[in-house]
């Protein structure tokens, strides 16, 4: 008998080239910029660009700790939500059980889950949302679970009653839930979100960053809020790396948090942004998911030759969704109307026209 095949972990393949003068809507990227006051404090902390930035993030900590008003020992700042992925899944949880993932979202769980040799179990999505229901029965048995909420790339949210079964189910099997909000901002503040259940004592971290709505992508910082125990465990793990997170990335994250105005400005014209996009959809004819975030999920035929046309006839980046396990979609981010517009002009011609 052969030994069984070790499956391959999805590694996020980011290999394109970065260049303004393509179009860029493969990344969830924020068409807004940042703030000017993120952009000056970090232009300010260059000034100190031979120093070492400061390890315990403290600033940006006790910033996070009044924002979310939780106890600053329930905030860790990483390098990215990416480095708090690994983190995460190299600290919590029984490490001799797999991790529960659903299919059909951001890859890095499964990737990371499997890169450290956890192992990943997937859960199918129903229909274009996490199956909470699902989740929360199998959770249980796992060593941790990841859930994207908001749904990457469906751009779909838990409702208030799947978000608290996962939380439940968390707490009674005392299994770590790590809920990625990565989009959160990005969407109505009045959407269920972990935030609303931090003082349960449930095993739960969320996942934030600084990439999306805060538009820092550059600088790679993110953090996670949770409860104090596993977020000690997560800053053990992160401090091995002290430094990983820089002086200009904390100088702009404080003074991003602190311009809670520009955020509402950036969520009021993506919000704008994606009612016009989507009417231009219906108006073309196209199906897709309704999203509640900074980007949409469109239906396509051969969203893999779509994808490689784009980019190479018109220099347009979109995402091919099979690569996140959702296929049958191509992933825009809402960038500038003018973007979309010869996004969707070129997607009449190669779908409507036999050019
Ligand atoms: N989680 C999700 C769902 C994402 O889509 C991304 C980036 N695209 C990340 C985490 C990582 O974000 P970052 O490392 O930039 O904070």
């Amino acid at each position: 008998m052969s030994a069984p095949v070790r499956p391959q972990p999805r590694v996020y393949n980011t290999s394109v080239p970065d260049a303004d003068t393509l179009v860029r809507l493969h990344l969830s990227e924020s068409p807004y910029g940042a703030s000017p006051a993120a952009v000056a404090a970090a232009t300010t902390a260059l000034e100190r660009v031979n120093r070492y930035p400061a390890p315990e993030r403290e600033s940006l900590v006790a910033a996070l700790a009044r924002h979310w008003d939780v106890a600053p020992d329930q905030i860790a700042v990483a390098n990215g939500s990416d480095e708090l992925v690994l983190a995460t899944a190299l600290s919590l949880g029984d490490l001799t059980r797999p991790g529960l993932v659903t299919a059909g979202t951001f890859p890095g769980y499964r990737a990371v889950l499997e890169r450290i040799d956890r192992g990943a179990v997937e859960l199918p999505l129903a229909g274009a949302t996490t199956d909470a229901t699902a989740f929360a029965n199998e959770l249980p048995g796992h060593g941790i679970g990841y859930v994207c909420n908001p749904h990457n790339p469906a751009g779909t949210a838990l409702t208030r009653d799947g978000l608290a079964a996962l939380i439940t189910a968390a707490h009674a099997g005392e299994v770590p839930l790590i809920v990625d909000e990565a989009y959160q901002e990005f969407s109505d503040p009045r959407l269920p979100q972990t935030r609303d259940f931090l003082d349960r004592g449930a095993p739960v971290v969320a996942l934030r960053t600084f990439s999306k709505a805060y538009g820092l992508a550059a600088l790679r910082i993110g953090y996670a809020v949770g409860r104090a125990d596993l977020i000690a465990e997560i800053r053990r793990t992160l401090s091995v790396l002290p430094f990983s997170v820089n002086r200009v990335a904390q100088a702009a994250a404080v003074a991003a948090l602190a311009d809670q105005e520009f955020l509402g400005t950036v969520r009021a014209a993506g919000a704008q942004r994606r009612r016009w996009f989507c009417a231009e959809l219906d108006r073309r004819g196209y199906r897709y998911v309704p999203s509640l975030t900074n980007f949409v999920a469109v239906e396509v035929d051969d969203a893999g030759g779509l994808q490689d046309t784009l980019a190479a006839r018109y220099g347009i980046l979109v995402r091919n969704t099979a690569m996140f396990g959702f296929p049958g979609h191509l992933r825009v981010s809402l960038g500038t109307e003018a973007e979309l517009l010869r996004f969707l002009d070129a997607l009449d011609r190669l779908t409507r026209w036999s050019d």
